[in-house]
């Protein structure tokens, strides 16, 4: 049970119980969520017991010397388990389906053997990354370049929310590699700017998202256009049947890895509901939480933008530095808020769910859900916001009871 209940607007009326409730419990008008409050309550488990320890470091594998330098200057010193079980097949050019998540680590597992063979080829071929939100594909193209630092390789990320002319102009510039989203990349490749043809490999990342964000058509567009592709490699947090056939159609002979370690599990994770009570101000409620200072990196998830706006402005109203991130934001505006977070500047970021798909913000010390999301799948995904990087975390879900 929550110590927090305390500080709430009214004494002991019952949030943070750990009842049994009734499966329509968290079900409100115009939602349609069927969790119940018992798969959103759970003690944290301690995080080592989903840690996967290698028994080798980087230097014992079989890649370019530059790239084990940009490794150890990044301070990766192990392979994770995606990465232990995957790299060398990569790096045999065999095609790949790797069940994992963000946090796991998978962004390095394929990015090492791509540099390393950008490294060994004297004509490198053109790779192209394929994320579903623009906050994944920057976060990738930074891993990109931390890793290549210093070996003058060109890359460039294309991202919706952005100026297209500069964009024209970079992808006219063929870089050694290129993550971007799908419309924008179509975009693109319908200027004139971007031939899919010229791209050799491909990595498609957080593919079951990409699929729930109904990128589907413009994905078959971009993969059909690769004729001439030799390697391919996918990332997916889940796997399910309805998957299969498609993945089947991208992939050759693949390797399959998957990945119990890193978020696959949020045993770590203390989770909780709090139930609100009919005519109790929701929002007082939240604030009571934050007041508390243990939470230090609070994100907090509402079902829609305007939701998003109204709690961030109500937070800013009652002097806690917050801000928001959602789909009607520009990318440069969403970008800035997620490195105010990052930093610290401020301690509240309000966020829907599409965009805060795939962030990797360290030290998150709570998760709230000011609605209780539509699935379970969502659920995860956002609980596994905290805890990272082998912490525990809280998360709390508001439960209208
Ligand atoms: P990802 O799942 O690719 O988003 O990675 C999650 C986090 O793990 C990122 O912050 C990476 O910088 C970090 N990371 C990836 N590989 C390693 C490694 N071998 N050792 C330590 N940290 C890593």
């Amino acid at each position: 049970m929550s110590d927090y209940r305390k500080k709430t607007s009214r004494p002991d009326n019952g949030y943070a119980t750990r009842r049994p409730s009734s499966p329509n419990r968290g079900k409100k008008k115009g939602q349609e969520s069927n969790l119940k409050a018992e798969d959103l309550q759970q003690q944290a488990q301690a995080r080592e017991i989903t840690n996967y320890v290698s028994e080798r470091t980087f230097a014992d594998f079989p890649i370019h010397e530059k790239l084990k330098s940009a490794l150890a200057h990044k301070g990766y010193e192990k392979p994770t388990e995606i990465q232990d079980r995957s790299i060398e097949d990569l790096l045999n050019n065999r095609d790949l389906l790797g069940i994992a998540q963000t946090g796991t680590g998978k962004t390095a597992a394929f990015l090492i053997p791509i540099i390393d063979k950008q490294l060994r080829d004297t004509k490198t071929e053109a790779i192209l990354v394929l994320a579903p939100t623009r906050e994944l594909a920057v976060q990738i193209e930074e891993e990109y370049r931390s890793l290549s630092r210093g070996m003058n390789f060109q890359s460039s990320c294309f991202i919706g929310g952005t100026n297209i002319n500069r964009d024209v102009d970079r992808a006219r510039r063929r870089p050694d590699l290129v993550v971007g989203t799908p419309g924008r990349l179509l975009d693109l490749s319908d200027r004139g700017a971007l031939d899919f043809r010229d791209f050799k490999v491909l990595v498609l990342d957080e593919f079951d998202r990409m699929l729930d964000m109904g990128f589907e058509k413009d994905v078959n567009r971009i993969t059909s256009a690769m004729r001439n592709r030799k390697h391919t490699m996918l990332f997916s947090a889940t796997l399910d049947k309805t998957q299969r056939n498609q993945i089947d159609r991208l992939l050759t002979n693949a390797v399959e890895v998957k990945v119990s370690s890193g978020e696959a599990s949020n045993d770590h994770i203390e989770q909780d509901i709090i139930k609100i009570a009919e005519g109790e101000n929701k929002f007082q409620v939240l604030l009571n939480l934050i007041d508390n200072p243990e939470f230090e990196k609070v994100l907090v998830f509402a079902e829609t933008k305007r939701w998003v706006s109204k709690v961030r402005s109500q937070l800013s109203k009652a002097g806690i530095k917050a801000d928001e991130i959602h789909g009607n934001k520009t990318q440069n505006y969403r970008q800035n808020a997620l490195n105010a977070f990052k930093t610290g500047k401020i301690r509240v970021l309000v966020a829907t769910d599409v965009a805060a798909r795939g962030l990797d913000v360290e030290d998150v010390s709570h998760v709230i859900n000011y609605q209780v999301p539509k699935t379970m799948d969502s659920y995860i995904h956002r609980v596994g916001r905290t805890g990272r990087a082998g912490k525990t975390g809280k998360a709390y879900t508001f439960i209208q009871d």
